[in-house]
């Protein structure tokens, strides 16, 4: 904990937690750049050389956890969320942190990190009790999200974290975003199907409004065809 950075804090979702009233806690920085990204401030705020998390709506991880221990007796969960969680070492202890409170941990992760996934594996403390994981292109096609010179394989990380959560008997779901003008579409369903496994896997719609790449506002939002379309793509090739 005293080694995470300022955090955003919000103090009640109905929607982020499938069957729970949770708090999300977000994470700046990310090992990604997706131009579509709606968290443009949290993913440039880790990119910062002076420290762009102070002021605004950013706080201090230990007001965070204190706001959420006042309001443990509402909350069923907490999900920890970004940016990219995993790209903090203290993400095991912040895990442990809100387990001690009595309260769930839902992860969302970009799977860019499996080792951080593994490390969390390995005590029951700081084992999420769900993960989100997305699906967000062909495995192949994920060099165009690098943000900078390559420093891993993404489409190795990728499959490996799918792998583990498939194997790792914590709930989980594989979660996916029909975006504008066919730039995630059947190809992509395909190529990620064996990754998905029997797994859940939710394809959910694009919307435009607070992009990492300005242009993508101009775009519009995936119709609600083309999104029931992959999503049901999605589903019978993760459960053929
Ligand atoms: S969408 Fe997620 S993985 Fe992509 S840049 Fe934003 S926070 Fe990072």
């Amino acid at each position: 904990m005293r080694h995470l950075p300022p955090v955003i804090l919000r103090k009640t979702s109905l929607v982020d937690y499938p069957g729970r009233v949770c708090a999300v806690i977000f994470l700046p920085g990310c090992n990604l750049r997706c131009p579509w990204c709606q968290n443009r401030e949290l993913v440039l705020a880790g990119d910062s050389a002076k420290d762009s998390t102070e002021g605004g709506d950013f706080i201090p991880p230990v007001e965070a956890m204190a706001l959420i221990q006042k309001r443990k007796t509402v909350l069923g969960g907490v999900v920890i969320s970004g940016g990219e969680p995993t790209i903090h070492p203290a993400l095991g202890a912040l895990v442990g942190e809100i387990h001690s409170l009595g309260l769930a941990v839902k992860l969302d992760t970009n799977g860019m990190n499996p080792s951080r996934l593994k490390e969390l594996w390995a005590d029951r403390a700081s084992r999420p009790d769900y993960i989100a994981l997305d699906l967000k292109l062909a495995p192949g096609r994920y060099r165009e999200l690098l943000s900078g010179p390559r420093s891993f394989d993404p489409a190795a990380a990728l499959a490996e974290s799918a792998a583990l959560l498939r194997d790792s008997g914590v709930e989980h779901e594989f979660r996916s975003l029909a975006l504008p003008d066919a730039y995630f579409g059947a190809e992509d369903i395909k190529a990620l199907a064996p990754l998905a496994g029997g797994s859940p896997w939710n394809v959910r719609p694009f919307i435009p409004g607070n992009c990492l790449e300005p242009a993508w506002n101009s775009l519009p939002a995936a119709g609600e065809k083309e999104t029931a379309r992959l999503a049901e793509m999605a589903r019978r090739k993760a459960r053929p």
